[in-house]
């Protein structure tokens, strides 16, 4: 059966380069066209957009990527092995698909694109955290991407989108609501992957705010929820005792009873905390 852009079906493509999924690249791949050109477009429109790709494998995204009307895509791979099948797809879109050998945690593949630009990527596992991070905290915002739209296991997309108050809320959920909007967009079962994983996934859309919502040093404001939410079941008084002295009067003057816990405190208390807080150094 013919595929919409020429290209073979992505089964034949992983028969004919022999790209056996490795476990330790994270690697679960996507075969269905419709469902990846379904993910591209949920990241809205492309058109007249850079696009970076992280982990591009035998190519599904990517060509849902430049099928929906990328105009340049950045596609940087790990695994040597998927080379030649992205050649391939480099051949049909002419001059509009690079792709980068190497790993996505070395290097600052932002500084190559030109804005507008979109992040758009059914990650690794093993290294989709820690991308989100460095995305969500440049030094300067708003940042050179306008949104990131990320495959996540499903529970790691809770904990994106979680409100205060519920099991999933804590770092991340701050993190990202600071300076975005973060939306579910779609949940998928392991089924839709080959092979399967072992859980759900869902992609998740994130918007970069031109500001962040309510002001407080980035530095600052990482540290308090890290120390908040690493003994989240305490009463802040407790678990931010050593953050300064007089933590209680510090606790009052931002609006948090010193006897909550930290799940129990939104994005504009824990930001009103930062602002009482010294930068370190
Ligand atoms: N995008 C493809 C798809 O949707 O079918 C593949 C997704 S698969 C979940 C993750 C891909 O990321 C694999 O192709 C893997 O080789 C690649 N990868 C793993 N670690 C990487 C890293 N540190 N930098 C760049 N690519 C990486």
């Amino acid at each position: 059966m013919g595929t919409i852009d020429g290209l073979p079906p992505l089964r034949e493509v992983i028969r004919t380069h022999d790209l056996v999924a490795k476990r330790q690249l994270g690697q679960n791949f996507l075969l269905d066209l419709n469902l990846t050109a379904k993910i591209a477009r949920s990241a809205g429109d492309l058109s007249g957009y850079d696009v970076l790709e992280v982990g591009p494998g035998p190519g599904g995204l990517t060509r849902g990527l430049l099928v929906e009307g990328a105009r340049h895509v950045l596609a940087v791979e790990k695994d040597a092995r998927c080379l030649p099948a992205l050649a391939e797809v480099a051949a049909v879109y002419p001059g509009r698909l690079q792709v980068i050998q190497g790993d996505a945690l070395e290097l600052d593949l932002l500084a190559h694109l030109t804005p507008p630009i979109k992040v758009i990527a059914n990650l690794p596992y093993n290294v989709g955290t820690e991308l989100l991070i460095r995305w969500l905290t440049p030094k300067v915002w708003p940042p050179v991407w306008q949104s990131l739209t990320l495959m996540f296991q499903k529970e790691v997309a809770e904990r994106i989108v979680a409100k205060p108050r519920t099991a999933h809320y804590g770092r991340l959920a701050l993190l990202a609501q600071w300076r975005c909007d973060a939306r579910i967009m779609m949940t998928l079962p392991p089924e839709a992957f080959t092979p399967a994983p072992k859980v759900h996934s869902a992609v998740v859309h994130l918007t970069a705010l031109p500001a962040p919502r309510f002001p407080a040093d980035a530095a600052v404001l990482q540290r308090v929820t890290a120390m908040a939410f690493n003994q989240r079941r305490k009463m802040l008084r407790s678990s931010l005792k050593g953050l300064m002295p007089g933590i209680d009067d510090v606790l009052v003057a931002a609006g948090i009873e010193p006897t909550a816990r930290a799940e129990e405190i939104g994005l504009e208390g824990f930001c009103a905390l930062a602002r009482l807080v010294q930068p370190e150094g």
